[in-house]
């Protein structure tokens, strides 16, 4: 006979994997007004056609609910390559000057940031302030001040503030939540969450603390922090730091290279985790209980996301992230749907003011209290 935890490990219960093939692929073709209001459909345009943004973009060819129609982009170039590749109307494709214009434009709902971190602040604003929905990047912002500043613009616009936290939608990453939230692990007691790459170009923007607002901690070891509280189910309530640097030079004052970082919470458990960009493919979530554990491994790259526990493999389905967030975001703007782990404004305000802890933290090297 089957075990509960088996069944559940089994059973594909991601509301975001039955979403997937309940409509019709319309991808960009014909008159995207018409068939986004006739099916519901969220259409998107995209600030900064960086690399992520251009991994979304593909992503979004297979979405049933989100159809990118527009974009926003400071070089002439990109967006004329953009229309081309993904056949945009010139009037849905605006630069960094004009596009305040996008509150006359109908065929657009929603902007999705993707922008340097420091930037997404000013944009979100300009984008609420032309009443259209915002789904922003990671982190939301630099500082807690931005943060809840973007959320009541958008409260007061009366648009949505959503943010790419693409794991709040992979299929292992829920049926473990829901594991957990089941009781299969018993009592959770301890999160290891370990997160970081080895960063390659000196001179980029996630080097640089006017567009990055920090290093490491804000780009990948946000991973980890929000992870501690998905996987927990609870919000910490203490945090400890230490920092470490090799590389001075390519690491200067503001950017963290490597921060090790506890969190405690309020049911007893605690959390330990690494954040750095001086390791490649360090990307691991470990969550233990009194009952059992689950390893996860690959645990927030794009994928195939693995997990296991003492019973074996955690089984679900191996799906493109992006397209599957944009579905969901679709459904959460549209429809009022409610993600298991919220992905708003509110959620990304949390892991900032995480974050701003564990800088003050390892600065002061005191235990800050949250
Ligand atoms: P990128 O450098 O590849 O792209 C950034 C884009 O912003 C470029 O098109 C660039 O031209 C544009 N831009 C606009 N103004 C700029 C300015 N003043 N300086 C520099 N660039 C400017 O970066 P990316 O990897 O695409 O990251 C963009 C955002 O997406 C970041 O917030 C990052 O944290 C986030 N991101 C999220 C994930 C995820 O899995 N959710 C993955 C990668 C990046």
């Amino acid at each position: 006979m089957r075990s509960r935890r088996s069944f559940l490990q089994d059973v594909s219960l991601s509301a975001a994997a039955i979403s997937i093939g309940s409509f019709p692929k319309s991808y960009n073709k014909g008159r995207p007004g018409r068939q986004a209001e006739s099916s519901r459909i969220l259409r998107v345009a995209i600030m900064g056609l960086g690399s992520y943004g251009t991994m979304v973009a593909e992503a979004m060819r297979t979405c049933t609910r989100a159809q990118l129609t527009g974009v926003i982009s400071g070089t002439p170039s990109k967006m004329a390559a953009w229309q081309k590749t993904y056949h945009l109307e010139p009037e849905n494709c605006y630069n960094y000057e004009n596009y305040s214009r996008i509150k006359d434009n109908p065929n657009i709902d929603a902007v999705y940031v993707i922008t340097p971190n420091a930037l997404h602040h000013d944009a979100v604003l300009a984008i609420a302030g032309a009443g259209k929905h915002v789904i922003c990047e990671k982190p939301m912002s630099v500082n807690v001040r931005e943060a809840q500043e973007m959320i009541a613009a958008c409260q007061k616009a009366g648009v949505g503030l959503l943010v790419g936290y693409r794991m709040h939608f992979e299929p292992h990453t829920l049926q473990v939540i829901r594991m957990r939230m089941n009781g299969d692990l018993g009592k959770i007691l301890f999160f290891q969450g370990l997160s970081g790459f080895a960063i390659g170009d000196p001179g980029q923007w996630r080097l640089q603390k006017k567009l990055s607002g920090g290093g490491a901690l804000m780009d990948i070891g946000i991973y980890s922090v929000n992870a501690a509280r998905y996987m927990t189910g609870e919000e910490p309530v203490w945090v400890t730091a230490q920092e470490t640097k090799t590389d001075p030079v390519k690491f200067p004052e503001g950017i963290d290279e490597t921060i090790q970082f506890e969190m405690g919470f309020p049911g007893g458990a605690v959390a330990s985790c690494l954040s750095t960009y001086a390791m490649n493919h360090l990307d691991k979530f470990f969550l233990n209980g009194e009952m059992d554990f689950v390893d996860m491994q690959p645990s927030s790259n794009y994928g195939p996301i693995r997990a296991h526990t003492s019973g074996g493999p955690v089984n679900a389905p191996d799906v493109t992230h992006q397209t599957v967030q944009m579905d969901e975001m679709a459904s959460i703007l549209l429809d009022g749907k409610k993600p298991l782990v919220p992905v708003d404004g509110l959620e990304a305000l949390r892991d900032i003011t995480i974050m701003e802890a564990i800088y003050k933290a390892a600065a002061t090297g005191q235990r800050i209290m949250l």
